[in-house]
């Protein structure tokens, strides 16, 4: 060991000096040349270096051993000056310093120094040098003497130990894992690495002192475990150097997880003599290995669960593949059958097996499995869904087929075979329908549409189109498209009564007109309702058009001969009456004769006539307005509706009766109240109609004893309408006749023309009002006339 080497060298040192003062002694006592011999025998033998510089820096003396370490022969050493020839430039100056000072006496030689020499060779080594002083007779300093020993492999031990003592601590003060050292029987730390304080909490200090208080930290649950494992440990045989993992309570309460090792460390006679460890704060590691075993258990569970959900789900898509109504069959691209669900036999009618590995051109008969063929190639190519309906004969019957082609995976095809033999009959019986349909609508017609109002499309039946007088392929039909082919007078009120049925779920009838492209007009009945769906929402119109134009000629054409029969009648009435208006006329014209006489006499007295003539006027216009009457009457004329009060016409009627009523002395009563008096229709006509049945009802009297009354009430009716009785007490209608009274052509009168009471009925319905007979009034008859207070809306 260094430490001992040196102290040997001291030791040898001294005895040296020992002799040195020996061989002086002796000298002084004259026994020189024998100590002479021995010290220089000495000088040789020495194991160290001895050098004698005089006092000028000069080497006066050097043994082997001395030429050996500074690589140089004596002769080469001997004489030179030792610092500028064997010290390093670094310590030099220095050196040859102390040693100045050393021969002016300022300085007490050191027992023990140590620099640095230079060799020859220009090598560098450490010296431990042991100085004494060279000293005349006169006690005079003559130079030194000095014994160096060579420490260079010492110095380099040192070196080298403390380096390596510095890179331990280095290393044991920054790894993360705790470092300690202790005795076999761990009753001692010697070391123990900062990292202690880091998982413990506790100071190394405190471990030093008490070597066990570390064990004070362990786990409850497991300090035995720790303790037994010391034990076995202590015992110094190899053993396995892993404790097993343990907890300790930090001091601030928290738990960490530990690992660590330990190693028995031997001296050189095997001896136990450390034991070292290292331990790993491994609670982040324990928490993410727990956190990962979850997990993996979490997926474990998972993976689990997805499988089992996986094989129910394959399960039931199996079941529902073969639960499916339809054939499949799934196809790679050369047609060949790969897999099919279990409804193919009631489907495919084969002759042959299906089987995985089929073809199937060979499961349908010729032209179909070329065709089917065809249409998988198709589909690989455009991956598009192809259809294609098939007939074959089943049982001696044949059935339609719809096979469905469709891309599956990238290279397989899925080919879906239904049985469409009830849709196809079906189809083809709605065709059927639909043509018969359409010869229907067309004889009547009467076309139908729909009005999708979800999405607003307007859907027409080819009659529609007919009556419009529009071409299905070039008419954009919409909404807004329809109501433009509607006459523009009529336009509005079609689009109010659209409205109104949209807005309040009201069906409707309506008459318009329409404009053809072509410029015709033609009339149309229109009829919708509103279909709604569950949820009451209004999802579509349904209605019908009907091509009225022949029945509105057909009508127009009645109305003509209606007007025309009104005419003649008129003109019968008027010549039943000829005696009553002759009477009517002559009265004023004889009285207007009898005052114009009686005026001219006046003005021959020179009288005044001014009354006179104020009773001509009055007579002259009562004239006037019988004819101007009787004008209207005879006068052709057509069916004009407008509102009048009922009761000027009751009046004008009942003027025209005026003699007959007065001649066959029957009483009028009219009982009228003015608020219900407006109707709406053809004045004359209504005129024609009540002097009609004032006529009959005054015939019907002429007979009967009196008092004869005719009763002429107006009242509000049902409906908008305004009723007017004329009742009689005339003879009264024969219950037998009463089924035939409106039947033209029929009488019970002489002379009668029998179609007062018919016409009366169809002017009164052109008119949109109703008349009937009630056997109410009891003597005689009672005809109920009713009439419109407005305009129709149809
Ligand atoms: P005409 O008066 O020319 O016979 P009408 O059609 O006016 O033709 O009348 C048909 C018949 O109805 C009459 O012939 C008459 O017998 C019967 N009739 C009509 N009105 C009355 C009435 N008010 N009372 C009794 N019979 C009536």
């Amino acid at each position: 060991m260094p430490e001992s080497t040196t102290f040997e060298l001291l030791e040898e040192v001294k005895s040296l000096r020992q002799r040195v003062a020996e061989l002086e002694r002796q000298q002084a006592e004259g026994n020189r040349s024998k100590a002479d011999d021995l010290a220089c025998q000495y000088f040789n033998l020495a194991g160290e270096m001895i050098i004698g510089l005089d006092a000028n820096q000069t080497i006066s003396l050097i043994n082997e051993r001395g030429c050996q370490l500074l690589e140089a022969e004596e002769s080469e050493i001997i004489g030179k000056n030792w610092f500028d020839h064997f010290l390093p430039d670094s310590n030099r100056e220095e050196v040859r310093d102390l040693f100045r000072k050393l021969i002016q006496g300022d300085l007490m030689p050191v027992e023990y120094f140590e620099n640095v020499v230079q060799t020859a060779h220009g090598s560098l080594k450490s010296i431990a040098w042991h100085n004494s002083l060279l000293k005349d007779d006169s006690d005079r300093i003559i130079g030194t003497l000095s014994v160096g020993v060579d420490i260079t492999a010492r110095k380099e031990t040192e070196q080298a130990l403390r380096e390596s003592n510095q890179m331990f601590r280095q290393i044991s003060e920054n790894i993360k894992e705790l470092f300690w050292v202790c005795s076999p029987d761990w009753s001692e730390v010697f070391y123990a690495s900062h990292m202690y304080e880091v998982i413990w909490g506790n100071t190394c200090q405190s471990l030093y002192d008490d070597p066990r208080s570390w064990m004070n930290s362990l786990h409850p649950d497991d300090r035995d475990l720790i303790e037994r494992e010391i034990k076995t440990k202590s015992t110094g045989e190899l053993f396995n150097p892993d404790f097993p993992r343990f907890r300790i309570i930090h001091r601030d309460g928290s738990i960490r997880w530990m690992l660590a090792r330990a190693f028995p460390v031997f001296d050189e006679n095997n001896q136990m003599t450390r034991i070292v460890g290292i331990g790993e704060d491994i609670t982040r590691r324990k928490q993410e290995e727990d956190a990962a075993i979850e997990l993996h258990q979490e997926l474990e569970r998972c993976v689990e669960e997805r499988t089992s959900e996986l094989a129910r789900k394959t399960a039931q898509l199996q079941a529902m593949f073969n639960a499916i109504p339809d054939a499949v069959l799934v196809l790679n691209r050369d047609g060949v059958v790969v897999n099919f669900n279990s409804q193919q036999k009631s489907i495919l009618i084969l002759s042959t097996d299906l089987r995985i590995g089929s073809r199937i051109e060979s499961l349908l008969p010729g032209e179909v499995g070329n065709q089917v063929k065809a249409l998988i190639s198709r589909v690989e190519d455009t991956r598009q869904i192809e259809t294609i309906d098939y007939c074959l004969v089943n049982r001696g019957e044949n059935r339609w087929y719809r096979a469905r082609v469709l891309p599956y995976l990238s290279d397989e095809i899925l080919m879906v075979i239904e049985d469409i033999n009830h849709r196809k009959l079906a189809e083809l019986e709605l065709s059927t329908l639909h043509e018969k349909l359409s010869e229907a609508q067309r004889l009547s017609h009467i076309g139908s549409w729909e009005w999708n109002l979800q999405d607003n499309m307007i859907w027409w039946s080819d009659e529609v189109y007919r009556i419009f007088g529009v071409k299905k392929e070039c008419f954009v039909l919409n909404y807004e498209s329809f109501l433009q082919t509607i006459h523009p007078d009529d336009r509005p009120q079609v689009a109010q009564t659209v409205e109104q049925a949209l807005e309040h779920d009201l069906p409707y009838s309506i008459e318009h007109r329409i404009f053809r492209p072509d410029g015709e007009i033609r009339y149309v009945q229109e009829r919708a309702v509103l279909k709604k769906n569950a949820a009451g929402e209004a999802i579509s119109m349904h209605g019908t058009v009907q091509d009225l134009t022949e029945r509105h000629e057909a009508a127009r054409t009645a109305q003509e001969y209606r007007d025309i029969l009104a005419h003649a009648s008129r003109l019968a009435v008027m010549g039943e009456l000829t005696a009553g208006i002759s009477h009517e006329l002559n009265q004023p014209l004889t009285a207007i004769a009898n005052y114009t006489a009686a005026m001219k006499q006046q003005l021959v007295q020179g009288r005044d006539v001014t009354d006179l003539v104020q009773k001509i006027e009055e007579l002259s216009l009562r004239s006037g307005e019988i004819v101007r009457k009787l004008k209207s009457m005879a006068e052709k004329r057509t069916q004009q509706s407008i509102l009048f009060n009922i009761r000027d016409s009751i009046r004008n009627a009942l003027e025209l009766i005026q003699y007959e009523l007065r001649h066959h002395q029957i009483e009028v009563k009219i009982n009228c109240d003015s608020k219900f008096s407006a109707v709406y229709a053809d004045r004359v006509q209504i005129e024609q109609v009540l002097a009609n049945l004032f006529i009959n009802a005054v015939e019907a009297m002429i007979d009967t004893p009196i008092p004869r009354t005719l009763t002429i009430t107006v009242s509000p009716a049902e409906d908008s309408l305004i009723r007017v009785v004329i009742a009689d007490t005339g003879s009264g209608v024969p219950a037998d006749f009463v089924d035939h009274l409106f039947t033209p052509f029929t009488t019970n009168k002489k002379g009668g023309l029998g179609i007062g009471l018919s016409l009366s009925r169809s002017l009164v319905e052109a008119a949109g009002g109703r008349i009937c007979f009630s056997s109410n009034s009891k003597p005689g008859a009672c005809f109920h006339l009713f009439l419109p207070t407005r305009q129709s809306v149809q």
